[in-house]
């Protein structure tokens, strides 16, 4: 039996992707293979999955025979149409396991801009910041094939010590796993890596060279750098990276044949910059990380698994130096730029001086910026100026809470719309409003009913070829005329609000006939509810003020709603009449242009004049420049993406001071 779907795991099965699509379909009797164009695999080997390579958005088909075929396809074509679905205690775990992101560009300036003359050698930028301190090489012996041919009676004792090794790395990873002062983050690492370890595809083709008489070292040398080569050779930087993954696991296991320790990194002083060829992402997550200052190697990249520990860490870290890397063997300090992965052996005084002062700066803000996490920002009249975040999936909700979002400004509900090869089921729906609002309550979430046009078409739903896309069948145009999208969103928003503190806004509402419309079809779905028995709660209802009509009617519109959010990324593109997305009108898409800051400011009074909230969820919010006058302004409420959020609360608690 088989059935086709599109992926909509997010980046495709890569590595944890791809091992928990393994666990899942391991957990049944079924041989089950996952093909793609016409190249079939295991669907219970995570390398031969990820050397199948499939991306987000491509088509895939499931095969399964066996007993329990039709669960087997049931839970994988489920798993790859909406990966987060599941007990609330798996997404949470997917969420805590998530990877930092990959270093954005810095706004400070490069070291290498400044200091003249000072040699220098460039690698990949893989995690910001700047360090300089004394160098501490981490090159471990090679381990060489010994090519030993063996004789007939030894090939099975030889694979008996090859299965013991393989159990031996294994357990040796299971105890890294079981450590209770691992990182999340890295415990996923060391799971995909054990999860190599424990692969069929590598420990066959291992078994296979020792029985045809290779000497078990040798044959997990060749083993996994044929593995590693087909990963080098894929056409994804990220799957490129799990080449040293393999290695890495290789060497693992010939360590564990030897009887051998590998070097580790027990030794490191405090301080230290960290230069290695090639470390194993393993090596790394048990060194002493609190004690490493930078880490600089020959291979990787932004996406290896080093870097991910490293930006997990708040590590600065250059990589892929490539064999450069064996001429700071001898080098004693390093000065390390991770914003640009420039990289300055034995830096003269002034280049030491220079970092030294960045490091000193970056420490200064971040530190002091943590000291606003749980600060409740007021204006100098006593009145709170909440600082939420701005959220479009759940995964996101720990980095809110962790930077101390004072609840959600913005829940965006299009990627739970996007993320399914159907438009999501009103229970779906619920569960997902209900863990959001659980999270933050009693602070407010705020919802966002689905904002989506012709630009952004979503399966379920046939949008018309448009002119202009922008100004056509879109947010709560569409809704209104298709209530069999909109009345399971707005269900599940009146059944969730039972559990938190739920407020709903509508994006793009430009007539006031829009607010009447959609609150006539909220009774509906509260008296549908009411006859099912089914326990549910009325919520607050605001408007985004994101046209120029709505600022328009703005004194209008607060007289029938709760509050406002003042959307600035569409209202400059519409006051300015400049497209957010075409870089030709960048200029004009400005939204310190006085049209613009008269538009925020004439919605906010006619909120103010209504006594209803007025915040703001578009960009704008979360500048500090522009914080000021907003707050002056009178809007009570910023949403914004998490990482703005500390400096805002900063630049709040500043105004009060005068
Ligand atoms: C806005 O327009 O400012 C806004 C927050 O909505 P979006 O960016 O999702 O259109
Ligand atoms: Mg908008």
């Amino acid at each position: 039996m088989e059935r086709s779907t599109i992926v909509r795991v997010h980046d495709g099965l890569h590595a944890r992707p791809a091992t928990r699509f393994v666990k899942l379909a391991k957990g049944f009797e079924s041989d089950i293979e996952l093909i793609k164009m016409d190249k079939s695999v295991s669907a219970k080997s995570s390398v031969k999955l990820m050397l199948l390579g499939v991306k987000e958005n491509e088509e895939v088909t499931v095969r399964a025979t066996g007993a329990d075929e039709i669960e087997a396809i049931e839970a994988l074509i489920g798993y790859l149409e909406d990966p987060h679905a599941g007990t609330a205690d798996e997404a949470s775990a997917e969420a805590r396991a998530a990877e930092p992101a990959a270093p954005v560009k810095s706004t400070v300036a490069s070291a290498d801009t400044i200091i003249p003359g000072t040699r220098k050698i460039r690698g990949v930028a893989a995690s910001e910041g700047f360090a300089i301190g004394p160098a501490f090489g981490f090159f471990p012996a090679e381990i060489k094939q010994e090519n030993r041919l063996l004789s007939q009676d030894e090939i099975s004792a030889e694979a008996g010590r090859l299965t013991q090794a393989f159990a031996t790395v294994q357990r040796r990873m299971d105890a890294s796993l079981d450590a209770t002062d691992l990182a999340e983050s890295d415990r996923g690492i060391i799971a995909a890596l054990k999860d190599i370890a424990c692969d069929d595809e590598l420990t066959r083709a291992a078994e296979a060279l020792v029985k045809d008489g290779m000497d078990a070292v040798s044959a997990v040398i060749g083993a996994t750098s044929r593995i590693a080569a087909d990963f080098a050779s894929m056409d994804d930087p990220y799957l490129n990276a799990r080449a040293d993954d393999v290695n890495a696991v290789g060497r693992q296991i010939c360590l564990a044949l030897l009887g051998q320790d590998d070097a580790n990194l027990d030794a490191i002083p405090s301080g230290a910059i960290l230069i290695a060829d090639d470390i194993g992402a393993w090596d790394l997550a048990r060194a002493p990380l609190n004690r490493i200052a930078g880490v600089i190697c020959g291979h990787g990249g932004a996406t290896s698994h080093v870097a991910i520990i490293a930006r997990a860490h708040g590590i600065p870290a250059a990589l892929g130096l490539g064999p450069s890397i064996h001429d700071l063997q001898e080098v004693k300090t390093i000065a390390l730029d991770g914003n640009s992965g420039d990289v300055f052996p034995d830096p003269d005084q002034s280049t030491a001086d220079r970092f030294h002062a960045q490091i000193g700066a970056e420490e200064t803000e971040r530190q002091a910026l943590k000291a606003y996490k749980n600060i409740i920002p007021k204006r100098a009249d006593g009145t709170i100026i909440e600082i939420a975040a701005n959220l479009g999936s759940l995964e996101e909700i720990e980095t809110a809470q962790e930077a101390g979002a004072m609840g959600v400004g913005l829940f965006r509900t299009e990627l739970l719309f996007m993320r399914h090869i159907h438009l999501p089921s009103e229970d779906l729906q619920t569960e997902t409003y209900m863990k959001l609002a659980t999270a933050f309550a009693p602070d407010p979430v705020i919802v966002r009913t689905l904002d989506i046009g012709g630009d952004k078409p979503i399966s379920g739903i046939d949008f018309p070829d448009e002119e202009n896309p922008f100004l056509g069948w879109r947010g709560i145009r569409m809704c209104l005329d298709r209530p069999d999208v909109f009345k399971p969103q707005l269900r599940a928003l009146l059944r969730a609000a039972v559990h938190g503190n739920i407020k709903v806004m509508l994006p793009m509402v430009s007539d006031i006939g829009e607010v009447r419309a959609t609150r006539r079809l909220i009774d509906e779905c509260a008296a549908e509810l009411a006859v099912e028995g089914k326990d549910h709660r009325q919520f607050d209802l605001g408007v985004m003020v994101e046209t120029p009509a709505a600022v328009m009617i703005a004194p209008m519109l607060a007289k029938e709603v709760a509050f406002f959010s003042i959307g600035t990324n569409d209202l400059t593109q519409y006051i300015m009449a400049a497209d957010r997305l075409n870089p030709t009108v960048a200029k004009l898409n400005d939204v310190t242009h006085p049209a613009v800051m008269a538009a925020i400011e004439l919605t906010t009074k006619a909120g103010v004049d209504a006594g209803i909230m007025v915040g703001m969820c578009g960009e704008a919010a979360g500048r500090v420049d522009l914080i000021p006058a907003f707050v002056k302004m009178g809007l009570t409420e910023l949403s914004m993406s998490p990482s703005s959020i500390q400096r805002a609360k900063k630049c709040v608690s500043e105004l009060a001071l005068g």
